[in-house]
């Protein structure tokens, strides 16, 4: 008779897995915060005799004795990511085309008519994932495929509202969202394109308590009359929910001063401004961002660090960083999640907060670039603490609302 279960030892313990069953499955029968380490590449895992072992291959018919290594940590972490579920959080950089539920996707595409690369929710998450991406550009390519069907108001009503939804689970207790209406023309005008999301965000906001503020973008390959044109209509929904105006899409080649007008614009109807800059090109881009557009925050700003005077000059004028560890690892700002810098300017000063940029996309929910943080990058529990505080101090909000998001999430974070 076939032996339907294997047995197999993984650091120590005994697992038993199906047949044809991986590594991986295995080492996620015993840990799943440990599988997840695997998953992105912040460990690695060796056989019984230290030689390494392809976590993706089959288990051997005899079993096996597999140790999983775990690298670039100081120390074990303490902190489950169950616990870090339940921390209160906030964030201030994802796009909502890169959140969708991928059940929905199919819904809306069934009744458009839209064909979409798969069929059913796994295959779907798999053909959007850009795990495997080479660069930024091909990373930004994956959005053409959730924008199909995201071209009717009540679709991108439904997606704003289960984005919120979904952030509010894990206790997300402030987001900011970011989308570029004009990307959802000729379809709907840019009004429509703003008002839908922010009946969806109305909605969830009153069933969840989760507050929302809406972030437009314009985008550095379209011209930049449209981005001064989508500034025009983000200062016009000002009071109705629109927080700020941000630059994004391929920024090697685009720079950002191109759209200084945009920027000025919004900034004179008393819209903050943030931008996307310092990931897909070097300081330079940072600088422009700063000097050139008037950004308060930067979205990612990974290499901020290859210019130390202007490393400098964050820190001292406390300028936030919207920084996004999984997203830069696939987009290949980083080799990898244990190079990257977000502890060490946490610990040269630099307000660093810490987000997802797209949760279907990347793969990721905001907890598990918490537990990263923790698990690879070294973070302690008072470390993470003062990224949730730093996410809520450099929120877009006004200053009384701010101070009633610091005092609830500092109580929660006390009451843990
Ligand atoms: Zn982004």
């Amino acid at each position: 008779m076939m032996v339907e279960e294997l047995r197999v030892f993984v650091n120590e313990r005994a697992v038993r897995v199906a047949r044809g069953a991986t590594v991986q499955d295995a080492v996620a029968a015993l840990d799943g915060d440990l599988a997840a380490l695997l998953a992105s590449d912040a460990a690695y895992v060796t056989d019984g005799v230290g030689r390494p072992v392809d976590a993706g291959g089959p288990v051997g018919e005899g079993g096996g004795i597999f140790r999983v290594v775990v690298t670039a940590r100081r120390g074990p972490p303490r902190l489950s990511k169950e616990a870090l579920r339940r921390w209160p959080k906030a964030e201030l950089h994802v796009h909502l085309d890169g959140c969708l539920r991928p059940e929905t996707m199919l819904e809306l595409a069934r009744a458009q008519g839209v064909r979409l690369p798969a069929d059913t929710p796994e295959g779907l998450t798999q053909a959007l994932s850009v795990k495997g991406s080479r660069s930024l550009e091909e990373y930004l390519s994956k959005y053409e495929i959730t924008l199909s069907v995201m071209q009717t108001a009540e679709a991108l009503e439904r997606i704003a509202y289960e984005f919120v939804r979904d952030v509010a689970a894990e206790h997300v207790r402030y987001v900011e969202v970011r989308y570029s209406p004009a990307l959802h023309r000729p379809a709907l005008t840019l009004t429509e394109a703003i008002e839908a999301p922010l009946a969806g965000i109305k909605r969830a906001e009153a069933e969840t308590g989760t507050k929302v503020g809406l972030i437009i973008c314009g985008i550095r390959t379209l011209p930049p009359a449209v981005s001064l044109e989508l500034a025009q209509a983000a200062a016009d929904y000002r009071s109705a929910g629109v927080v700020a105006f941000d630059l994004a899409g391929a920024e090697r080649g685009h720079p950002a001063a191109e759209h200084r007008a945009a920027f000025a614009h919004a900034a004179r109807h008393g819209l903050a401004c943030t931008c996307h800059a310092g990931e897909g090109d070097g300081p330079d881009s940072i600088h422009e961002a700063l000097h050139a557009c008037g950004a308060r925050r930067i979205g990612h700003g990974t290499r901020l660090g290859e210019d130390p005077a202007l490393l400098t000059y964050v820190v001292e004028h406390r300028i936030p960083l919207e920084m996004c560890l999984s997203s830069n690892v696939h987009t290949r700002t980083v080799a990898a999640l244990a190079d990257h810098p977000f502890k060490r300017y946490l610990d040269q000063g630099v307000v660093v907060t810490l987000n997802t940029d797209g949760r279907l996309m990347d793969g990721i929910s905001l907890t598990d670039e918490y537990y990263l943080a923790h698990a690879v990058l070294g973070l302690s529990r008072q470390d993470l603490a003062r990224v949730v505080l730093a996410s809520c101090e450099s929120a877009f909000l006004p200053e009384y609302e701010k101070v009633a998001l610091i005092s609830r999430v500092q109580s929660e974070l006390e009451a843990l």
